[in-house]
């Protein structure tokens, strides 16, 4: 696997060059402006051949203030310094890439910040930074310009990263992990492998060649090595503890994770979700409900009415308002059965039945307003009349059902009637009168209005 390293702040070339001088142990000294001074060991003062120190700059982006700060190419002198000490180090050196974490602290921030947790609090319940090795073999070769300033350099550093046996490495930490920067590592018990370098270096030959076949400028087949090191990669193992309400003891949730560290600190990587129990969507804030279930926050809303939280798709929407009920806080129109605010119900004038203000037209409900021409034995009306016999007296009946109540309508003498009746019991809701000619309804007792009112348990009696 190849990488071709293009950090934006430096050059492949100058980002070897500083870590092979790290590497060997030579100090790098900023002197602004893009200028480095690397000085010449004490015990070998003659290294940069009679000179103390060396003053560098990246090719890519810094022009030299003078000539003697040398521009930093595969092909400069302190990269050919740099590579031949290298080349006499006794073991492989160790590397790690310098933006991996250097602490769990950092993954913490980063972990905890990704959550919302709606009144409660989040607890790591352990959390380790584990080491993976990868090889990286480095080569330089020859290739076409880089972005120059001044001349295009002759030739280029490429790396290639495998796993210590020869493998690809995982894609995932090639796309995730910020390799171009590595920094010196220094050794402890099991950063020590074995590596079969030659094995190696024939792996990384073949995909140095298999990648030169499709690269733009790339002129190369003939890279030649000039650095291995093993690097440790760090990745983050742990589990996450979700306490809901903050005093809980116990946790309520649990959230396992396994990321690379770098990334994940960095927040270009997220933690995983946790999964609602409740309405098992995916989600990085989580509440308690009041009922004591844990929902998403996203699946979460309020009662227009009371304020109570609930879960969105257990309430129910006002279709006058279009506000979030809870179910013992909805109305329903009497006419169409529509869901409603009870604060939005009207009164239909002629029924007394609360209906929804859609559901009125004409001043009336729609109930009210679709009366039709009735004779006795259509049903429903046959049954209504057997139980409330004294409507059969009105003359021509009308008739029309709303979604909760029937109304019967008829005249009698000087005034027309109406008739209000339960759907489901048919008992009377109400009775109402006025005037033939028009003018306001009023409610009518039924006790008053008729005798011969029947149950199963009152026989047929006189007409008033
Ligand atoms: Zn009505």
């Amino acid at each position: 696997m190849l990488i071709v390293a293009h950090s934006p702040a430096a050059s492949c070339e100058f980002e070897f060059v500083r870590w092979g001088l790290a590497t060997v142990g030579m100090p790098v000294q900023s002197c602004g402006d893009g200028v480095f001074r690397v000085l010449a060991p004490d015990a070998a003062p003659d290294s940069f051949q009679g000179g103390l120190a060396v003053s560098f700059c990246d090719a890519m982006h810094a022009a030299p203030s003078s000539d003697s700060v040398e521009r930093v190419t595969a092909e400069s002198r302190l990269a050919r310094w740099v590579i031949e000490k290298l080349s006499e180090l006794p073991e492989t050196p160790l590397s790690c890439p310098s933006e991996d974490p250097v602490a769990v602290a950092e993954i913490t921030r980063a972990v905890y910040s990704a959550y919302e947790i709606d009144g409660g609090r989040m607890q790591l319940a352990g959390c380790s930074l584990e080491e993976t090795p990868i090889v990286r073999v480095s080569f330089r070769r020859r290739a076409g310009p880089l972005n120059a300033i001044a001349a295009p350099p002759a030739s280029r550093v490429r790396h290639v990263f495998l796993t210590p046996e020869g493998e690809a490495v995982d894609a995932v930490l090639l796309d995730q992990v910020h390799l171009e920067r590595l920094d010196p590592l220094a050794p402890r018990p099991g950063r020590r492998l074995e590596l079969d370098e030659p094995h190696l270096m024939a792996a990384a030959e073949v995909c140095l060649a298999r990648d030169a076949t499709g690269e733009q400028n790339g002129d190369a087949t003939d890279g030649q090595p000039i650095s291995l090191t093993l690097v440790w990669v760090k990745r983050a193992v742990g589990k996450l503890e979700v306490f809901l309400p903050a005093d809980e003891e116990e946790p309520s949730l649990e959230v396992s994770f396994a990321a690379w560290a770098q990334p994940l600190a960095q927040g270009r990587v997220k933690p995983p979700p946790i999964t609602c129990p409740t309405t098992g969507r995916a989600t990085y804030r989580i509440t308690r409900l009041p009922d004591g279930r844990l929902a998403a926050i996203e699946e979460a809303d309020q009662c227009a009415r009371t304020g109570k939280k609930m879960l969105r798709r257990e309430l129910v929407e006002c279709s006058a308002t279009g506000n979030l009920l809870a179910p013992d806080e909805v109305a329903y129109c009497q006419a169409t059965d529509a869901a409603l605010d009870p604060a939005v119900l009207v009164t239909c004038p002629e029924c007394g039945q609360a209906v929804s203000p859609r559901a009125i037209e004409r001043g009336v409900c729609s109930v009210c307003g679709n009366l039709r021409n009735a004779k006795p034995d259509d049903a429903p009306l046959t049954e209504i009349l057997d139980r409330h016999p004294t409507a059969a007296g009105w003359g021509s009946l009308r008739f029309a059902a709303g979604t909760h109540f029937y109304v019967v309508a008829g005249n009698r003498w000087l005034s027309r009637w109406r008739l209000v009746i339960d759907r489901e019991s048919l008992e009377i809701r109400r009775l109402a009168k006025s005037g033939r000619l028009g003018g306001k309804w009023r409610e009518h007792r039924p006790d008053h209005w008729s005798g011969r009112e029947r149950s199963p348990t009152t026989p047929p009696a006189a007409i008033d």
